[in-house]
């Protein structure tokens, strides 16, 4: 049997891993071999160190929590199809100049839609 800071290590990897999907509590255990009781003490635990959040979620009749990560670590995909790579301009931008980021529609753009979750659709046609 694992030891429960492994565990914890393992279950929060597992979090961050899914992402903002979230993954059932119950399947995190399953897929750790840990027991729901054990499971439900880590996730108290990481919860308690703000690294996931739970969600309260209706399963099969049945209540349960999904976790979520508090924090996501970026990856280069998700900036991939930032326009500041390709940009021209990228050379002569800068704050406090007249091509700035603050005034830069393509990117005012690019990060609206990332708010809105489509990413990679600038540009796509
Ligand atoms: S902020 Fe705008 S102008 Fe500046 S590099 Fe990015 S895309 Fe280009």
């Amino acid at each position: 049997m694992p030891k429960r800071n492994d565990l914890e290590q393992k279950a929060l990897q597992q979090i961050m891993n899914v992402g903002f999907e979230g993954i059932l509590q119950s399947d995190l255990w399953r897929k750790l071999g840990a027991s729901s009781r054990e499971g439900s003490r880590i996730a108290l635990k990481l919860e308690a160190k703000k690294l996931i959040r739970r969600e309260k979620e209706l399963r099969e009749g049945r209540w349960t929590y999904r976790l979520y990560p508090k924090r996501v670590p970026a990856s280069i995909d998700s900036i991939a199809d930032c326009p500041c790579l390709m940009c021209p301009d990228n050379a002569r931008c800068d704050p406090s100049s007249s091509i700035s980021p603050q005034n830069c529609e393509r990117l005012t753009d690019w990060l609206l839609l990332i708010a809105k979750g489509e990413p990679g659709t600038i540009g796509d046609s």
